[in-house]
Formats: structure tokens, sequence, C-alpha cells
């Protein structure tokens, strides 16, 4: 049975379609990618996915491990091992950066525990902070983040490499990752890219937003390329879509950028 299948996806913001009949398939360990672009809707997808409330879905479906999961809040949707990598990483001042991992990493593991034996326990603060180390090691960030607040005074480099630190962490079924390369500079896209080979490795999916075939080449396994226009995939293929984008832009498909 496939992980994640979407249906015929409709979705508004403020009476106005943004998704307008999106279908997709990912299985077990697949490795996806959407392109596309500006305003064709690829946020928006991301965050419908993860049950954002400002949109409204107005028709379709999306199913995990074929279970519906429109009706689940957030938290239920991460549960069943999706997570979202934000194209827009939000600042939270007040809230620890540590305390707000530790408790997403204990809750999580806590849901788990019914359905699966052999859980990791809960962490304590320093047991955290040793096993969150080699995360931190991993995208090229060091643990005084971890006594900051969630994002406050993060460069854009570092909202990045945090984010699919959080991956690491939480050990999804499958990772969304929107625009998880945008404003990097090389190293930075290099270290985002072993993040996420990381991830892979333990047999997880992905799904990569991504405007640049750039952070591609470092991935270490590909197997859909898909284009978003309007609200809906309109062609799908295999890595070398991604080079045809990239070199001949959207302009060859009949798409303009917004
Ligand atoms: P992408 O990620 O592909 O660039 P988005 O999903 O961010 O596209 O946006 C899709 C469309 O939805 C755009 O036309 C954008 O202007 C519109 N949109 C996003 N948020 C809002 C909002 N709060 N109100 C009205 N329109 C919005
Ligand atoms: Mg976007």
């Amino acid at each position: 049975m496939v992980f994640l299948e979407v249906k015929d996806l409709h979705a508004n913001i403020d009476n106005k379609e943004i998704l307008n009949g999106l279908n997709l398939k990912i299985d077990k360990g697949e490795v996806h990618v959407i392109m596309g672009p500006n305003g064709s809707g690829k946020s928006t997808f991301a965050n419908v996915l993860l049950g954002h409330p400002k949109y409204t879905v107005t028709g379709g479906n999306a199913l995990v491990k074929g279970e519906s999961i429109m009706n689940l809040t957030t938290d239920e949707r991460t549960k069943k091992g999706l997570f979202l990598g934000f194209q827009y990483p939000i600042e939270i001042p007040g809230v620890g950066y540590s305390h707000f991992l530790r408790n997403a990493y204990n809750t999580l593991n806590k849901s788990l525990a019914d359905d699966q034996k052999n859980r990791e326990v809960f962490l304590t603060v320093r047991e955290f902070h040793e096993y969150v180390k080699k995360n931190l090691d991993s995208v090229g960030l060091d643990k005084s983040f971890l006594s900051r607040y969630l994002n406050e005074g993060f460069s854009g480099g570092e909202k990045k490499r945090s984010e699919v630190m959080q991956m690491l962490v939480l050990k999804p079924n499958l990772a969304i990752l929107d625009e998880p390369d945008s404003g990097l500079d090389i190293d930075a896209v290099k270290a985002v890219a072993e993040a996420i080979n990381q991830l892979i490795d333990t047999g997880a999916g992905v799904l990569v937003i991504t405007h640049y075939a750039r952070i591609l080449r470092y991935l270490s396994k590909l197997d859909f390329v898909h284009v978003m226009s309007r609200g809906k995939i309109i062609k799908s293929g295999d890595k070398t879509l991604a080079d045809e984008l990239e070199s001949r832009g959207y302009g060859w498909l009949g798409l303009e950028d917004k």
C-alpha cells in the first residue's frame, strides 16, 4: 500500500481556489521533487497536507497508509509520520529551542509507544542534548542554538539548517521540505542535502519542493520529479526532467512565473 496518496485535492484560501485537483502518490522510501513557477501552489500543498488552519479543503482526499488524514489535527498527522520543513520558518521569541524540540521528540515517541515495541525512551534534558549533538554536527550548527529562542535571530541559512536538523531528530516516515535550499550558499546546500540523505538512509520518504535542480545533484536518491502549475501536477518524470527545467525554464511547458 502506498504511504501517501493524494486524490483530486482542492483547497481554497480566502475563497480563492489554489489547489485545483492535485494527484500524487508517494510510496514508502521514495524521494520525490516538486518544481513549479512561483505562485503555483507548492507551499499551499505542503501546508494543506499538515492541516494548516488558513486553508479550506473543498474536495478530494489525502490518505496515509490508506486512511484519510483530512479530519486529523496537525499533531495527529505528525504522529502518522509526516514532517514539514517550512519555506519561511517563523521566529517564536519566548519558546526555547531545546524545550520545543525535546517536547516534540518525547511527545512523538510516547504516541508511538502504543504500536511500537522497541520505542526509544523518554529523554531528560541532559540525555536529549547528548542525543541531538550528532544532528547538530550533521547540519553544522553548534550547541549554543539549543539555548536560544526558536529561530529568533537565526540567519536565513541557519533557519534552513535548523529545519532539517529537527527532521533528523524527529525521524519522520515522510519529510516534506518546502524550499530547503532557497537563499543558501553552496556549503549550506550540501549540508542540507547531507541531512536529507541521512534520513533517506533510514528508509524514509522525502518530498522536496524546490526551484533549482542544484540541490538534487547532492541527493543520494531521486525517484520522481513533478511539475506543478496552477494547483495541480501537470507533468512527472525522472531526474532528467529537473535538468530540462533548469536549462529551458518553465516557458518550455507554456508556464510562466508569477
Ligand atoms: P508557491 O509556493 O508555489 O510559490 P503558494 O502556495 O505560496 O505558491 O501560493 C499560491 C497562490 O496562493 C499565490 O497566488 C498566492 O498569492 C496565493 N496566496 C497565498 N496565501 C494567500 C493569502 N493569505 N491570501 C490570498 N492569496 C494567497
Ligand atoms: Mg512556496
